[in-house]
């Protein structure tokens, strides 16, 4: 029998969609191992976090709090990690591959002298001896089998490719763990996070995400409107990233967010395989261009030959006079 521990760093009192998808995996291999998925949950909105996730189906919630965790550095989380799991046996280590998690996760496997993999989208066959991964490489062109070998192992999952469990009115332990005196690394102080104010859902949680890229000119109105609509995210492409027309928190692909919602509707973006690597997982992709040979419409579902200028409004209009049209009839 062999446990899993699922990290995560809540921004909130409520798990998102990508940590709940961790829980998932975490959960998928501990079944395989025979063993119980337990999540160790650090920083200030641990303790209330640790509460709701109790209800996944979990071993047992971990909760620390520390003053190294307020504005947590790649480093104090490593620390923190690597303290927990020498303090214990767990199999694998597992978090979904989040901006923070790509910080601290290679320093934790460092500490503990651990193997890792990244980005995981599919769990293969797995024993106390060996764990089987399959990640994308080469932006998303191959995929790549591997196998971690030793007593402990930690990897970082593809939210888009894992289910969140269902809750459950069961509810497992909430123990409150302490961590060392000191996590920061003495020569690395935090000084400012400068966040993106979200007007619409987060990118990598959206259902739907309206995408623009150097054919929209910089002018993002009309996709915004159908964005509205939908109740989208937008995202885009990295030329509109590097024009400066929207920040990079907006970036989708292989140096930006990867995404996989139900509905990508990419409106004057070519299809570069650095953006594919990011989205091509989408249930559905719509693509918008004026050019018949984009290489974006190999991989749409749906693909106008059109001026996102005149086809985008059009498409607007068309949704919100459905939804009008729906709200009448219900
Ligand atoms: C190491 C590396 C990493 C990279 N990482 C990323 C990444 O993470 N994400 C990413 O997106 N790119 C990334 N890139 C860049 C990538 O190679 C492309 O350059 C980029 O994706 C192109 O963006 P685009 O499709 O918006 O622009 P373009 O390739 O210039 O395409 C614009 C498209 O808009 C269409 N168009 C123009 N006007 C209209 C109109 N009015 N209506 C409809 N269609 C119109 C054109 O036909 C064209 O197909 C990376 C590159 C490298 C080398």
């Amino acid at each position: 029998m062999a446990d899993c521990l699922v990290v995560l760093v809540p921004g909130a009192e409520q798990p998102s969609r990508s940590e709940l998808a961790a829980v998932g995996f975490g959960r998928q291999v501990a079944e395989q191992l025979g063993g119980h998925c337990d999540v160790l949950l650090l920083g200030p909105q641990a303790s209330a976090c640790g509460q709701a996730v109790a209800a996944y189906g979990i071993g047992k919630a971990l909760v620390a709090d520390h003053p190294d965790l307020a504005q947590p550095t790649g480093e104090a989380l490593a620390a923190a990690i690597a303290h927990v799991a020498s303090a214990a046996d767990y199999r694998l280590i597992a978090a979904s591959a989040t901006t923070i998690a790509r910080d601290c996760f290679p320093r934790a496997a460092a500490r503990l002298k651990a193997p890792m993999a990244s980005d995981v989208v599919e769990i293969g066959q797995c024993s106390a001896d060996v764990l089987r991964f399959t990640k994308p490489c080469f932006s998303g062109n191959l995929l790549e089998e591997l196998e971690l070998h030793g007593s402990t192992a930690l990897a970082t999952c593809r939210a888009s490719a894992f289910e969140p469990p269902a809750a459950s009115d069961a509810s497992a332990d909430v123990q409150t763990i302490q961590l060392p005196e000191k996590l920061a690394h003495p020569r690395k102080r935090f000084v400012e996070a400068k966040r993106t104010p979200l007007e619409r859902p987060e990118l990598t949680e959206a259902d739907v995400v309206v995408s623009g890229g150097r054919g929209t000119k910089g002018d993002f109105t009309p996709l915004e409107e159908l964005a509205d609509v939908l109740g989208a995210a937008i995202g885009a492409s990295r030329a509109v990233v590097d024009a400066g027309w929207l920040p990079n928190d907006f970036q989708v692909g292989q140096t930006g967010k990867v995404v996989a919602p139900k509905l990508y509707i990419a409106c004057g973006i070519s299809g570069a395989i650095q953006h594919l690597a990011g989205m091509r997982n989408s249930k559905v992709i719509v693509a918008i261009n004026k050019d018949p040979n984009a290489p974006i419409f190999e991989v749409a579902d749906y693909g106008l030959v059109a001026d996102l200028f005149d086809a985008v409004p059009k498409l607007t209009a068309a949704f919100r006079a459905a939804r009008q049209e729906q709200g009448a009839a219900s």
